[in-house]
């Protein structure tokens, strides 16, 4: 069955439920095939990822030798359960392949279906962990405004935007916020050295709530939907350091950050800065397939392995399909030297956004790690008051329509999260695309 693009747009409409998205909106970009960077949607037209998917899409689009591998592994053993004593090769082959490229002593790995799973498992190890020690009453779990850590009620609860909690509630209890460490924002921090302000906010949060009270801080180390805050270097040391004090676990969400994108395998490794749990999904398989994994510290591992072991699982534990993907997607990032492309690439893109948009008096700020970039939009670059933002005017969606050049709009952010085989010639178009289109945004979002 073949449909035009306005059948299937006319079957999108009636029946598809699309987060984020008005159900009286007409537009909808079908998306039909990739190569690299590039897509094209069902009318022909081309379009360039800088967003990667959904920040995921680390070795392109279109790689054909990881769709051979799904099918080998399809045609082999599609499926059986990892619950009790049962396994599959290939998930134990990347199991012992994720332990030994994440940093000592997180050597025991978790699987999951994506990044919001992965929250819920990594809070209730964070629980379960305190609770079989003994330790019963450290239930709150320490989170950041502008945090985001997916769609489940205890990541979900720690998630720190108001949108994603109003007409949901009640949340998860004994969730608390902080600061986000967002250096930009100087007024945050009254003048303060923004990581001085952030260690004594810190301090003082666990002295209300009591240090036997609170189980783990989940935390992003760079924070993506947020608009890519970069905190300073000494943030996540300084937090390490007050949280090893009072026996609270850190944990990672590097569902962005991990398998190469910030230039390093994992974020932890370029901060210097090991977490008790990191939890990872996205360009764990690029996006190919669906997957999620947690890397749990020994000593984590340990307490939740006793007795009757750890009693969570998701069907999906350890999917072999998911998982053969996973190594394989794995082996091109390390193959084609993906870790030092992400740094060389993304100071590529970034010189060319400053070239492009830095004399822009809506530009407040251009800010990267490897291949996680973000320009802030502001009304005045003095005052640094954020842009304001026309639903029907958003400068993601113009971009996207007079350029095809796909970047995400967050907290007064555009975001970009690029393959990593994204070449020059695809920064500069993308650097061009921006600059043609915000030096017509005037000061009032218009
Ligand atoms: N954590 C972070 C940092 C994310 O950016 C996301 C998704 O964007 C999630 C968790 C949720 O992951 P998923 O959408 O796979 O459930």
């Amino acid at each position: 069955m073949t449909m035009d693009t306005a059948e299937l747009t006319r079957l999108d409409r009636a029946h598809l439920i699309h987060p984020y998205l008005p159900g009286d909106a007409a537009e909808r970009v079908i998306m039909a095939s990739g190569s690299g960077c590039r897509l094209t949607d069902t009318e022909g037209r081309g379009y360039l990822d800088a967003t990667g998917g959904l920040w995921l899409a680390q070795v392109g689009h279109g790689r054909t030798e990881l769709a051979d591998v799904a099918h080998a592994q399809m045609s082999k053993l599609e499926y059986f359960t990892s619950f009790w004593e049962f396994s599959n090769e290939r998930a134990i082959e990347l199991a012992a392949r994720l332990a030994a490229l994440a940093p000592d002593p997180l050597n025991h790995v978790y699987f999951t279906s994506g990044g919001s799973e992965g929250n819920e498992a990594a809070i209730k190890m964070a629980r379960y962990h305190h609770h079989r020690r003994g330790e019963s009453s450290r239930t709150w779990i320490l989170a950041r405004s502008k945090a985001y850590h997916g769609i489940g009620y205890g990541g979900g609860s720690a998630t720190g935007f108001p949108l994603y909690h109003e007409g949901f509630a009640p949340m998860m209890p004994h969730v608390s916020h902080l600061t986000p460490p967002w250096p930009y924002r100087t007024d945050l921090y009254g003048g303060e050295d923004p990581t001085d302000f952030l260690i004594r906010e810190l301090e003082e949060r666990i002295a209300e709530i009591g240090p036997e009270n609170i189980a783990a801080m989940i935390g992003e180390p760079i924070m993506g939907v947020g608009g890519m805050l970069v905190p300073p270097a000494d943030y996540w040391p300084r937090v390490r350091e007050v949280l090893d004090r009072h026996g609270i676990l850190l944990i990672f969400d590097e569902v962005v950050t991990a398998y190469g994108r910030m230039g390093e395998w994992f974020a932890a490794q370029h901060f210097g800065v090991t977490p008790d749990i990191i939890v990872t999904a996205k360009g764990i398989t690029s996006g190919y397939v669906p997957l999620g994994a947690l890397l749990v510290g020994d000593h984590v591992a340990e307490t939740l392995l006793r007795d009757h072991g750890f009693p969570m699982g998701y069907t999906y534990n350890g999917h072999p399909v998911a998982t053969a993907v996973a190594t394989a997607n794995l082996d091109i990032i390390e193959k084609e030297g993906m870790l030092a492309r992400a740094t060389e690439r993304g100071a590529f893109l970034h010189a060319e956004l400053e070239a492009h948009l830095g004399d822009l008096p809506i530009v407040g700020e251009i800010r990267s790690v490897g291949m996680m970039l973000a320009v802030e939009l502001v009304q005045d670059r003095t005052t640094r008051t954020p842009l304001p933002l026309h639903p029907d005017r958003m400068p993601h969606d113009v971009i996207r329509r007079e350029t095809g050049v796909i970047v995400r709009d967050s907290a007064h952010s555009l975001v970009m999260s690029p393959p990593l085989v994204m070449t020059e010639s695809e920064a500069k178009e993308v650097a061009t695309a921006l600059r043609g289109v915000l030096e017509r945004t005037a000061p009032t979002g218009e």
